[in-house]
């Protein structure tokens, strides 16, 4: 495939890839994929239904031992030539990230496409180095743990961050000598797809990832319930996550969740007002708001609120919407027509609980947005307790609430049974580390929001799941102790009577 070809989506594989080979489901039946930016349709990938996801666990299981046997910088060469593979198609992938998503190119070019890569580099420099340990025990025994892949893990994740995700999952899974069966969301497969192109094309052995494109309630479900899926790791949200607990009980098999937040985004009165401001439009206007981790409750203390809303309204009014693809939009449409009208629901309940609504509110007018799935970005004032104080909305939609104290805004900030980012925004360094200690929440961001990395553990407490991507906490969930005792002193009887 060229660099940068406008005609990418027309030589994307849209089967799927089973055992090394692209093929049709044996449902023999297709899902349109659209562009949510002028509703046409892009593609018809395959739908896969249980019986696929019933051969590509059996192709996984096979490749297995030979996998898990590889040295392992062997398999960390191939995440790495798949890095450089990503990089090199970086054009190409950018384009189908933002034609299926409506992310805008930008933000898959600066963003998506390199963290993609820089995850799978990561986790490709990890593979050599999952120690095991020696464990001091009683005298005349020794006593070692090593960590063993799991066998095959079933992957499946959302539509806001397709490309990304396929990356957090499969970069710990295989660097750990697991092998995959990963289902991209129905609505974006596309990225995936092409990221099972370039493994293959790298020399990733065939059956070491499968792919199947389909339904949550088929494939999904099946992969979930399978009895020889040994791990589930699952991005989307709480509702779903809770029907995967549910059907991994068969076989126990082990689960890592990320789900849904309502990441509370905190402005104390000393803060440094203008970077406040312009990392609080970061936290929840970039991708639409479509991120677990949005700041989507900004909590702003009641002396600096009005000059805060008043450079806060003006910048989210200036955000440019428009076509994904033209290098100058900053927002463009959610990723589906389903998804618009949930978030523009949610302003009519905001209004229905007496919020305000600051900015936005609406699909914005005009031709430009005519066939797309647009909502302009959304500023609601509201006060806790509200349901968009609550619930979380998963889009360009920020509910403010204001505090006087400390205590109240640790209180607010907490009122949530969701755990997963949450952002302070103040120059003093004591309360910085005291409220990162009180905030229920996996990830906390200090004068900025948002950040992420390979390196950094990535997850969440309470209703947003368990489990850490990324990093050393990511090798330990995707593999298990094994932990053996060798008697090294002849004179202790192995036997029963002494
Ligand atoms: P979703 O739960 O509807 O779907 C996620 C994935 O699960 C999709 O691939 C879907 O097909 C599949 N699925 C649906 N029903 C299933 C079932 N019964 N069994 C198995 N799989 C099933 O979520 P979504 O709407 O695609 O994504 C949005 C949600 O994801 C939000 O709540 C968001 O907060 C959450 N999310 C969390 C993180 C995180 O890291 N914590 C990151 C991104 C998104």
């Amino acid at each position: 495939m060229a660099l940068d070809d406008p005609h990418v989506i027309d030589r994307l594989q849209t089967k799927l890839l089973i055992d090394g080979q692209w093929v049709d489901g044996v449902a023999g039946t297709t899902i349109a994929v659209e562009n949510p930016y002028d509703g046409s349709k892009i593609a018809d990938v395959a739908e896969a239904t249980a019986a696929d996801v019933d051969l590509a666990v059996a192709a996984a299981q096979r490749a297995f031992p030979a996998w898990r046997a590889l040295a392992g910088h062997e398999r960390g060469r191939l995440l790495l030539k798949l890095a450089d593979a990503i990089e090199a198609d970086a054009a190409n992938l950018a384009r189908l990230e933002s034609l299926d998503t409506g992310h805008p190119i930008r933000d898959c070019l600066s963003l998506d496409v390199p963290r993609t890569a820089l995850c799978f580099r990561y986790f490709g420099g990890m593979a050599d180095k999952i120690e095991g340990s020696v464990i001091p025990v009683d005298a005349g025994f020794l006593n070692y743990v090593e960590r063993e892949p799991i066998g095959v893990v079933g992957a499946i994740v959302p539509w806001n961050f397709p490309l990304m995700f396929t990356s957090w999952k499969m970069g710990p899974a295989l660097a750990a000598g697991n092998t995959v069966v990963i289902k991209p969301s129905e609505i974006t497969p596309l990225s995936t797809l092409r990221i099972g192109e370039l493994m293959l094309e790298v020399g990733i052995p065939a059956g070491v990832v499968n792919i199947v494109t389909g339904y949550g309630h088929t494939v999904g479900q099946r992969i979930a319930e399978h009895p020889q899926v040994g791990k589930v790791a699952f991005t989307g949200s709480t509702a779903t996550g809770r029907k995967i607990v549910e059907a991994s009980a068969g076989n126990l098999k082990k689960v890592q969740l990320e789900l849904g937040g309502k990441g509370p985004n905190i402005i104390f009165a000393d803060a440094n007002i203008p970077a406040a401001i312009g990392g609080s439009a970061f936290a929840i206007f970039h991708n639409q708001g479509q991120a677990c981790i949005a700041g989507s409750r900004l909590i702003v203390h009641e002396s600096v609120v009005d000059q805060v809303l008043e450079q806060f309204v003006a910048l989210t009014k200036s955000i440019k919407l428009g076509d994904p693809l033209d290098p100058e939009t900053e927002m463009g449409p959610l990723t589906s027509r389903l998804h618009q009208q949930r978030v523009l629901d949610y302003v009519a309940v905001a209004k229905a609980q007496g919020a305000q609504v600051l900015a936005g509110g609406e699909a914005p007018e005009g031709a430009a947005f005519a066939k797309g799935c647009f909502v302009e970005p959304t500023i609601v004032r509201a006060k806790p307790g509200d349901r968009v104080a609550t619930e979380e909305v998963f889009g360009p939609f920020v509910t403010v609430l204001t505090f006087k104290t400390d205590e109240e805004a640790l209180a607010i900030a907490n009122e949530t049974d969701y755990g997963l980012g949450a952002g302070l925004w103040t120059q003093d360094i004591t309360r910085a580390h005291r409220f990162a200690k009180q905030i229920h929440a996996g990830m906390v961001w200090v004068n900025c929001y948002k950040r992420v990395h390979p390196a950094s553990p990535f997850g969440g407490v309470g209703m947003s799941g368990y489990g850490r991507e990324m990093g050393f906490e990511a090798m330990r969930e995707y593999t298990q102790a094994k932990s053996v005792w060798i008697n090294v002193d002849a004179k202790i009887p192995p036997f029963y009577r002494r």
